[in-house]
């Protein structure tokens, strides 16, 4: 899977990409492997190169955030377009999603009007053949797209609580069949004391033998000094095969540390 965040605002540090981060939380969580996440201009060769990109590398899902609103820096469809190929049209459904919103607003501020004017109707041109999915929070709806059966592209708007009540909502059958009910674990193992370089070895042996499992160290500050973490993690569609592989990465590594002299201080699991 891979993410693209859109908008000149976070390459100028005025507003901090937390969307990206909170996809790859909620994506890593259900079991997918986000094997990168970009940072994009407003700026439409740039969105589409990165999507054409993208595309060649096959990935089941591309999720991108931003750019989906009614002004002209609001590039993602065009961009999205370009990329696939396909005529951007109007959506009668995705009209409609962007007409409630504005009558919904007028009903409660007055003084609104919901007119349909050019910049709200561009809300709803999509790349030809993709699904709105409709924003409860906004006036922009997210677009789904599938590309050659083989990767799924959704395209999101980049403020946080569209994003979020997007993803939790109506996506979450896109992302079961994409990326499949699955989890992640992870499990660090806490070692009586520090030096990382007398464990490089073995954890280098170790990871060799477990591919699935992403092992990596650091010094913590403890209460009483300095200690050694492990974190042993995994996702994956497969729960039971995750967790039987992530214990015997365990074991065999804490057979490697008692090798060499270590105990293991503690064990949590989350
Ligand atoms: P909408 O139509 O709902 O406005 P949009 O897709 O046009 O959606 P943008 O105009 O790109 O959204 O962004 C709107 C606001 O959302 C930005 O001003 C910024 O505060 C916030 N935002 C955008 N992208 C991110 C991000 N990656 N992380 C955090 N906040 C973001
Ligand atoms: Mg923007």
């Amino acid at each position: 899977m891979e993410i693209f965040a859109i908008g000149n605002e976070l390459l100028v540090g005025q507003v901090q990409d937390t969307n990206t981060h909170w996809l790859i939380r909620q994506s890593t969580a259900i079991g997918a492997r986000v094997r990168r996440a970009v940072i994009l201009r407003d700026e439409y060769d740039e969105i589409a190169d990165a999507l054409e990109s993208a595309l060649k590398r096959r990935p089941r899902l591309i999720l991108t955030t931003g750019g989906l609103g009614p002004t002209d820096d609001d590039l993602t469809m065009r961009a999205l377009s370009r990329a696939l190929n396909l005529d951007l049209v109007e959506d009668p459904a995705a009209l409609e999603m962007v007409r409630k919103r504005y009558e919904y607003i007028a009903s409660i501020r007055p003084n609104f009007s919901a007119e349909l004017n050019e910049a709200r109707r561009k809300m709803a041109l999509l790349p030809r053949g993709g699904t709105p999915i409709s924003n409860p929070n906004g006036a922009a709806p997210g677009v789904v797209l599938e590309v050659n059966g083989t990767t799924t592209i959704v395209s999101l708007p980049g403020v946080p609580s569209e994003m979020k009540e997007i993803y939790n909502g109506s996506l979450q059958p896109i992302l079961a069949r994409t990326i499949g009910a699955g989890g992640y674990i992870e499990r660090t193992l806490v070692l009586d004391r520090g030096d990382e370089s007398r464990i490089a070895e073995l954890l280098q042996d170790v990871q060799a033998r477990h591919h699935a499992v992403y092992i990596k160290s650091r010094g913590q500050m403890l209460e009483d000094g300095i200690h050694l973490t492990i974190v042993l993690s995994a996702g994956s569609s497969d729960l039971t095969a995750m967790r039987t592989e992530v214990s015997h990465t365990e074991a065999d590594l804490v057979s490697g540390l008692s090798h060499l002299e270590y105990s293991i201080k503690r064990i949590v699991e989350s």
